[in-house]
């Protein structure tokens, strides 16, 4: 059976089976690792391990830190204008569909200065707004994006530059939750990435923020310390107690990136593989359609309609009996979406595919 859910997602095969051996005694020590202390020389060298993979794979420059946190990304929402205007300043947003939309929104509940430095909502969040679009403001503190609308299926195909009118660099700020790791990136170009755990890195209830040094610092002490970055970062992400298993599972999956894929460019090879082949289906196809600009969409979720949404309950019954799970679209959108992260292989594509065409022929 193949699993195209948004999140949490799949995880690799290897690593589940990994896991598995691993679950009641971990290397002999006659311990599961959700049974050791976060501060045992067990969990620490996990924890150390998995943060020196993940340096290598996305080679992550020394003056950035690591924090492997709870929350979610949604509380990365507000834990960026709480640690990065403790200066003043507003916090600059691109809005490309929903997931930047609660960025901003939660921003602007604490309170918070905010500008909107373009949007793609006129073309109903089908196209990515051009670097020429951009109009930051002169009090910007950072420019927050989101590489990867999940929902939408947008992504971008540019890392933007962000300038102020007086020529100022401003951080650039990216939720990354989808599309992290998905291939190569140039870390040096950003002040924050930050992704929840559930889709390319491991299980649900692990967060990770990749800060760099010059951020740490300005928030206001009347943060709670949970919140506050340098603290965290000062702790090595154990102000109170991590999540150890989610943690020790994503350290799991760095290292089937390494070993098993061959890195970053190996596995972005295949994404794009995967992608092309579901979007060439669907192009090609008279019953399916995908509105997304060409060069923005998504190799990690596939959003598609039927042209008679009343095949759509047939359809999805069908692919379950077929084997080929979670395809419905996000709630909020209807239609179908494919999640295709890393750990969904290039034969799921293929089986999804040939389930497609099979469909369209019988009901289409
Ligand atoms: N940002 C993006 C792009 C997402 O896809 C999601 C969840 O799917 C979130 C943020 C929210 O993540 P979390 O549920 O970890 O708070």
């Amino acid at each position: 059976r193949y699993n195209f859910c948004a999140g949490p997602a799949a995880l690799p095969e290897a690593v589940l089976a990994r896991a598995q051996d691993e679950l009641l005694d971990y290397q002999g020590r006659g311990l599961s690792v959700m049974e050791m202390s976060h501060r045992s020389n067990e969990f620490v060298a996990i924890a150390e391990q998995t943060e020196a993979d993940l340096r290598q794979l996305l080679g992550i420059p020394s003056n950035y830190k690591v924090l492997f946190l709870q929350g979610g990304a949604s509380l990365q929402f507000a834990m960026l204008p709480m640690n990065l205007l403790g200066h003043g300043g507003s916090g600059n947003f691109i809005q490309t569909g929903i997931w930047g939309k609660k960025a901003l929104t939660e921003a602007k509940r604490l309170g918070f200065r905010h500008h909107v430095a373009a949007s793609s909502e006129a073309s109903g969040h089908t196209k990515v707004p051009a670097q020429d679009a951009l109009q930051i403001s002169t009090d910007a503190a950072y420019l927050h994006y989101t590489s990867n609308e999940t929902i939408g299926g947008l992504e971008f195909d540019y890392v933007p530059q962000a300038q102020r009118s007086d020529g100022a660099d401003v951080p650039l700020v990216c939720d990354m939750s989808s599309n992290i790791l998905s291939g190569p990136l140039d870390v040096s170009q950003f002040g924050v990435i930050y992704a929840g755990a559930q889709k390319n890195i491991g299980p649900a209830g692990l967060t990770l923020v990749v800060v760099r040094d010059d951020l740490l610092g300005s928030a206001p002490p009347t943060i709670p310390s949970l919140f506050d970055y340098q603290q965290l970062a000062e702790a090595g992400s154990m102000v109170n107690t991590p999540p150890t298993y989610a943690w020790y599972l994503a350290g799991l999956v760095f290292q089937w990136l390494k070993d098993d894929i061959g890195g970053l460019e190996a596995m972005d090879a295949i994404n794009r593989r995967k992608a092309q082949k579901l979007y060439a289906a669907i192009d090609a196809s008279e019953l399916y359609s995908n509105p997304i600009a060409l060069a923005n969409r998504s190799r990690m979720n596939v959003p598609f309609v039927l042209d008679d949404a009343r095949l759509d309950n047939a359809f999805l019954k069908e692919a379950d009996e077929a084997g080929l799970l979670n395809l419905k679209g996000h709630r909020s959108v209807g239609g179908m979406r494919a999640s295709l992260y890393n750990a969904v292989p290039e034969e799921a594509v293929d089986a999804l595919i040939a389930f497609m065409a099979d469909f369209e022929q019988r009901r289409g």
